[in-house]
This record gives C-alpha cells, sequence and structure tokens, in this order.
C-alpha cells in the first residue's frame, strides 16, 4: 500500500504538541507493517538547521491560489534516516519563528497558509506522477484536501486515491471568514450546512469529516465523546452523520524516542530491574529547578502542558495552597495563556522551595520531568489521545489523570483492594475531586512497596505502535475498498 502521510507538524522537524510525535512515529510504523510511505509538511524555519541534508527535488512548482499562481519550491529528506520527506518551500508564509501564530494570537494569515499548502501538495503529486492509495491528513490545516481531491479542478487525476481524515484536536477547526473560500478554488455549491459552511463561516474540518472516506480520532472513548454535544466543539452533529465510517485509533509512542533505558536527554539510564538513575534524575530535576534537596524523599509532581484550558489548568489555582501544604515539590514546563503564565509564576514566587516553573518550550526539559518526577499530573477537559501520560507510564512516572479521552484508555485506577492498577483517575471536572485524587497518589508514595509495584506495573505497559499501526492499516484499506465502489 502507498501511503502519502500529509501532516502540518512532524517531529523532530517542527512541534507544537502530540501531533507532530505522531507524524513522525506513526509513518515508519506503517513502514514496518509493509507499506510505501511518504510525508509531506510545510517548510517552517525550524527546518532550516536541517537544510543542506535537504535540496530542492523541484523548483518553482506552480500553485493556485484564488486568481494567482504562487510557484512553491519542494525539498526532499529523509525520516528517521528510513523514509522520504518531502518539504513544501514557500517563505513568505512558513519562515516564520513560529508554526501557526505568536503568543499573542494566531497569524492573520493561516486560512491562506494552509489552503496553499493543501493545493501544493497536489500539485506535487500531479508534477511527478505520484498515485498513492492513500493520502492521510491529520486536522484542520490538511482537511480541505479531500474536498480538493473530489471537487478540485483535477479531480480526475485523483479519483482512484483514497483518503482518510485523522482527527488529533478537534476544538482547533480552522474556522475562517467566507471570504477565504475563493482561494479553495472549489465549487460554491460545497458550501452548504452539509459541506463546508460552518453558521456563515468556512470550517476546514468539515471538510475531512465530510469528504473523507475515512475517518478517525486517536482515543476509542473520545471517538465517543466527541458525537456528543459536550465534546463535539459544534461538529458532533456532523460526526453523527458520518458515524458509519468512523473510528477511534489509541496513538502509540516512540519508545526509541522516550525510554528511559537510552533516553540521551537524561541525567541517568534506568529500567524496571534497577530503577537508581531515576533517583539522580529527581536529584538532578530539583537542581535544575533550584528546589532544595530535601524535597529528594517527598513527592515530586510534574507538569508538562500547553497552559489552556482544555489541559485542566484552571484545576491548579484553588488547590495549589493545600497541596503545597503537604511538604511536597512542583515541577511546570508549559507555555500557553498569559494569564496562567501569571499564575504559575506568582505560585513560584510564593513557594520558593517547592515550585519550580519554567515558562517555555524546551524539549529536553520534558524529558527530564517525565524521568525525574514521581507523579505526573494531566487533569485534561478533554484529551484526545494524550502521549505525557503513556511517556509518564515508561519512565516510572505515576500519572493522576481526569478519565476522558486517551486518558481512561490508557491509565488503569489504582485499587488498593486488589493492589492493581497503573495510575490514579478522577471522573468529575471539579478541583476538589482533581485534589483528593493526586492525595491519593501522595498517601500511597509513603508506601514504598506498593509504590514501587505501581511503579513497575506502569513500566511494563506497552503502547508502542504495532498494535495501532495495524488498526491504521485496517482502516486503510476501508478506505480503499469504499474509494473502489464509488468509481
Ligand atoms: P497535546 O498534543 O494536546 O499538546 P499530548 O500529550 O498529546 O498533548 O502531547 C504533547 C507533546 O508536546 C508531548 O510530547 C510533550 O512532551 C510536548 N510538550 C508540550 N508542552 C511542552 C513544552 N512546554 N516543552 C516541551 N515539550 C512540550
Amino acid at each position: 500500500m502507498k501511503v502519502l502521510f500529509v501532516s502540518p507538524e512532524v517531529y523532530p522537524y517542527a512541534k507544537t504538541g502530540g501531533l507532530a510525535d505522531v507524524s513522525g512515529s506513526l509513518p515508519v510504523a506503517l513502514k514496518k507493517l509493509g507499506c510505501e510511505v511518504s510525508v509531506i509538511m510545510p517548510y517552517y524555519a525550524s527546518v532550516r538547521r536541517y537544510t543542506e541534508a535537504f535540496p530542492v527535488c523541484l523548483q518553482d512548482l506552480p500553485v493556485n491560489l484564488g486568481s494567482r499562481v504562487l510557484p512553491a519550491d519542494v525539498r526532499h529528506g529523509w525520516l528517521d534516516h528510513k523514509l522520504p520527506i518531502y518539504f513544501i518551500q514557500r517563505d513568505e508564509f512558513y519562515d516564520r519563528t513560529h508554526l501557526y501564530g505568536t503568543p499573542k494570537g494566531d497569524y492573520f494569515d493561516n486560512a491562506e497558509r494552509f489552503i496553499y499548502f493543501s493545493k501544493a501538495v497536489l500539485s506535487w503529486c500531479q508534477a511527478t506522477g505520484f498515485k498513492p492509495d492513500i493520502v492521510h491528513c491529520n486536522d484542520w490545516q490538511t482537511a480541505l484536501v479531500p474536498a480538493m481531491m473530489r471537487f478540485g479542478v483535477d479531480k480526475y487525476y485523483f479519483d482512484s486515491m483514497a483518503t482518510v481524515f485523522t482527527i488529533h484536536n478537534i476544538a482547533y477547526q480552522g474556522v475562517f471568514d467566507v471570504s477565504v473560500f475563493s482561494l479553495t478554488g472549489l465549487p460554491w455549491e460545497l458550501f452548504v450546512p452539509d459541506g463546508l459552511e460552518f453558521w456563515g463561516r468556512v470550517n476546514f474540518m468539515k471538510g475531512g469529516i465530510v469528504y473523507g472516506d475515512a475517518i478517525n480520532t486517536v482515543s476509542q472513548k473520545h471517538s465517543q465523546e466527541i458525537q456528543t454535544p459536550e465534546f463535539g466543539f459544534g461538529l458532533d452533529g456532523v460526526l453523527r452523520a458520518h458515524s458509519h465510517k468512523l473510528v477511534g485509533i489509541l496513538n502509540g509512542v516512540d519508545y526509541e524516542v522516550w525510554d528511559p533505558a537510552t533516553d540521551p536527554l537524561i541525567a541517568a539510564n534506568y529500567t524496571k530491574h534497577d530503577l537508581s538513575g531515576k533517583r539522580k534524575c529527581k536529584s538532578e530535576l530539583l537542581n535544575t529547578y533550584r528546589l532544595p534537596q530535601d524535597l529528594f524523599n517527598r513527592p515530586l509532581l510534574g507538569v508538562i502542558s500547553r497552559l489552556v484550558e482544555q489541559k485542566g489548568v484552571d484545576l491548579y489555582p484553588p488547590i495549589m495552597d493545600k497541596l503545597l501544604s503537604q511538604k511536597i515539590g512542583f515541577v511546570l514546563l508549559g507555555t500557553g495563556e498569559e494569564k496562567y503564565h501569571k499564575y504559575f509564576m506568582d505560585l513560584a514566587k510564593k513557594y520558593p522551595d517547592q515550585a519550580g516553573i519554567r515558562i517555555a518550550y524546551d524539549n529536553a526539559l520534558a524529558h527530564k520531568i517525565e524521568a525525574g518526577a514521581d507523579i505526573f499530573l494531566m487533569p485534561s477537559r478533554y484529551e484526545p489521545g494524550g502521549l505525557n501520560q503513556i511517556y509518564s507510564l515508561r519512565y516510572g512516572t505515576v500519572p493522576v489523570v481526569r478519565a476522558t479521552g486517551g486518558l481512561d484508555d490508557t491509565v488503569e485506577d489504582y485499587n488498593p483492594e486488589t493492589n492493581t492498577g497503573t495510575g490514579f483517575k478522577f471522573g468529575p471536572y471539579d478541583p476538589e475531586a482533581f485534589f483528593s485524587c493526586v492525595m491519593r497518589a501522595i498517601k500511597l508514595y509513603d508506601d514504598k512497596a506498593r509504590w514501587k509495584q505501581l511503579v513497575l506495573r506502569g513500566m511494563e505497559q506497552d503502547f508502542s505502535w504495532e498494535k495501532s499501526g495495524k488498526k491504521y492499516l485496517e482502516l486503510y484499506e476501508k478506505a480503499v475498498s469504499y474509494r473502489k465502489s464509488r468509481i
């Protein structure tokens, strides 16, 4: 099976969140399962440090954007030294410090940037005569591709190719003023409630849902949740209407990047057979955050998160005083909304000997927290898949999570009666429920024998791509046979 994997971010070249991790590892897993995969993404400023290795393979590819023809260069490189990856280069759109916007807000021309990227991907297929069996699109930035393949001027070229659309985060749908519609080159007949229209505006993500041959989100539980008004962000009706082609496939993780036994970014490596390296990592982490070593024998709570409402950040302020009265350590790494930056910076000033805060995006520090903390907090309001809780399990850092989406699917609540489970879960989105759940973890920490068993059970969990990769293959096969039935 020939697959073109289209993504707005791919680790290690560009990353804002879990989508990049998935885009960097799922294609590799698919190759292991026998697929011939190519990946394509925009050529952002962050990709430039690899430039020398990535020559231009196609110059001046003509791409239509409304009435203009704007040429792109296409660069060719490698993903994980194994797979071809292509980059669409048009500096006016992608040569910027951030991928989608600055901390002050989204870039004003995001609609244009990603319509252009989508059209460039298809123009490149045609220019090179490339005909994959599957075009796999990810999130709103690439969600117009399926509609463009079916209704664009060159639709006959794409007739035999099936499309799969993956929803990684339904809260970000790419909703823009109707004025951008003419840039898509799509017929106005699609601008209807059953198509791309969304309350008078254009909704890119709807394109993927309505016109994709198969669709999925990144956990079983979330595939059900998004069909309800609470989690559908206005698209639950559309998803119910297309539920026959919707499945949930849990994200796998890349244990070549996230494994304490081999991780080069942490102070000392360790395995479930010898946890001494984890203690070294804890001590180093306390130093990194300039926290006193007398916290070493107390639970150290870690957070790595985008500081936005989705991640449950508003649950912290009501409980932090109570929590820190427990003589525990707390370290946080994240960026997001200004008001949360301020809240956490003030917290560090108030509790300089217990709370370490780093408002930044720092991949190496993320690894150090996974390794050095004892408990990982992830109280998300909603969580499509979630990767950090899975990394935490492997690093022996016990996750405390809210029972939603992928968090619910990957963490088993600790049961003191049977001494089973891999973490701690709470249900209601409420600070008190969160607090009691963290307290359950903190109390168990003092029972050294049971705590170690809990840590080891977590480390033994296997969320590698093998299983989920096979499910994507099945989804591809379904999409291909659906497409065949339509031509
Ligand atoms: P989401 O994609 O919703 O942000 P996930 O848990 O699926 O959440 O994935 C988040 C990914 O981004 C993880 O690899 C995590 O380590 C990383 N990450 C998030 N915030 C930061 C940060 N401030 N610095 C470094 N890595 C971060």
